[in-house]
């Protein structure tokens, strides 16, 4: 997932331009800008790349996440149903729109399971917001029905999927809304950046509003813009929306190297046979960014982290059921509610409830789950050998614990 990986004279040059002129905000200075607009021009992009109708830049992903919630009504008193493999971004920001986190298991696609969403539904619910992890898409097809059944809101947390697709169709443009994130080490970045994409007018123009000061940008005077409703600062700089801009017209270049890489090294990892793969529910849209695959066995697992740990080759190789920033198990803080200021206590103990549920299907899948971090750096003999390096240490493994010979 390492945009940042070939930074280039590309993404100089468009954060020059706006050097150049020193506009480094968004909006107005009409005059002093010169035709410097990045922040557009990158909105501009996203809707052509992915083939969304709208999309607004933020801040950062986890603002992305909380606007889309805010311009889609989800608030006080609403649940909203998420996987409990995920990265902490997407509890945080129901949180800070008062939502309840309502955490569900994930299967062997480590996405969310549908029967488990089911599950879950309550009179409460307004969304279900699956996660795209590690590059891929969840099961789509199955959440759309759940939600079109139970009139349940669609919100797709896409920060890690940016050019992955599901059955032809792009991250945000299944649900009612999505989030992207361009932080530093996304497919591609923006050093800090995100975006909601949405194919609503409705909901779009409330993520402009929302992500500078409820402004209505109606007017050519921004400061005799109207205020239709309250908002908050999650605006991008013109900074970063020119680092994103560079790295969104060399994205398809990105993804040729993650799927080239990630063949290779499946294709090496598949000769050993007590080795699976993580299951796509769209194969042709994995966006290659990671390659995750399962042992048999937590046991094996962790003698193979740990072998691989010693011999110094562990880098890159992400064991998330140990991780305490992707998996609930370790996530304490959650757990006990901890937050700087007060909650309202019918929150906080829903937070502490959901939390706390008991996740043994996805402890039993994520206990064996390593995904190794594609990166475009690699060459062919890179790749090779590590390749070899990860099956030597796993026949190991599997001889001292006398699965095969
Ligand atoms: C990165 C990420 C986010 C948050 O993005 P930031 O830009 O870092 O705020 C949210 N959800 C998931 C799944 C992510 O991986």
């Amino acid at each position: 997932m390492p945009g940042f990986e070939l930074w280039s004279d590309k993404e100089r040059k468009e954060v020059n331009d706006v050097l150049e002129t020193g506009i480094l905000m968004r909006y107005g200075f009409d005059g002093p800008r010169k035709g410097i607009w990045k922040s557009k021009e990158l909105e501009a992009a996203i809707c052509k790349t992915f083939g969304s109708q709208y999309a607004q830049l933020t801040s950062s992903g986890t603002s992305a996440l909380t606007t889309a919630l805010s311009a889609l009504g989800i608030g006080y008193g609403d649940e909203v149903i998420l996987p409990c493999f995920t990265f902490v971004a997407s509890f945080e920001a129901m949180l800070s729109a008062g939502v309840v986190p309502v955490f569900v298991d994930v299967d062997d696609t480590l996405t969310i399971d549908p029967a488990a969403v089911r599950k879950a539904i309550t009179p409460k619910t307004k969304a279900v917001m699956p996660v795209h992890m590690c590059g891929s898409m969840a099961d789509m097809d199955a959440l759309t029905a759940i939600c079109k059944a139970h009139k349940l809101l669609l919100l797709e947390d896409a920060c890690q999927s940016i050019g992955a697709s599901y059955k032809g169709k792009t991250p945000g443009t299944i649900g009612d809304a999505g989030a992207f994130s361009f932080d530093f080490v996304k497919t591609m970045t923006c050093a800090e950046g995100g975006a909601v994409v949405t194919n609503h007018e409705a909901v779009y123009l409330k993520c402009d509003g929302y992500t500078d000061h409820g402004h209505d940008h109606q007017g050519i005077d921004r400061g005799a813009d109207l205020h239709p409703f309250i908002g908050y600062n999650y605006r991008i700089s013109e900074l970063h929306a020119a680092v994103g801009l560079a790295q969104i017209k060399r994205l398809e270049e990105f993804l040729a190297i993650q799927k080239k890489n990630h063949a290779h090294l499946k294709s090496i990892l598949a000769q050993v046979p007590e080795i699976s793969f993580r299951r796509l529910p769209d194969p042709a849209g994995d966006s290659c960014t990671f390659l995750s695959w399962f042992l048999p066995t937590e046991e094996i697992t962790r003698a193979v982290i740990n072998e691989m740990k010693i011999l110094g080759i562990l880098a890159g190789h992400f064991y998330w059921y140990d991780n305490n920033w992707h998996y609930i198990r370790k996530w304490d803080h959650l757990k006990n509610a901890t937050t700087l200021n007060a909650l309202h206590p019918d929150l906080k103990g829903q937070v502490i409830f959901h939390a706390t549920k008991d996740f043994a299907a996805s402890d039993a899948i994520m206990s064996r789950c390593v995904s190794t971090a594609i990166s475009l750096l690699w060459t062919e003999e890179q790749v090779r050998e590590k390749g070899e390096k990860i099956i030597t240490v796993i026949k190991k493994v599997l001889r001292e614990q006398n699965i095969t010979a």
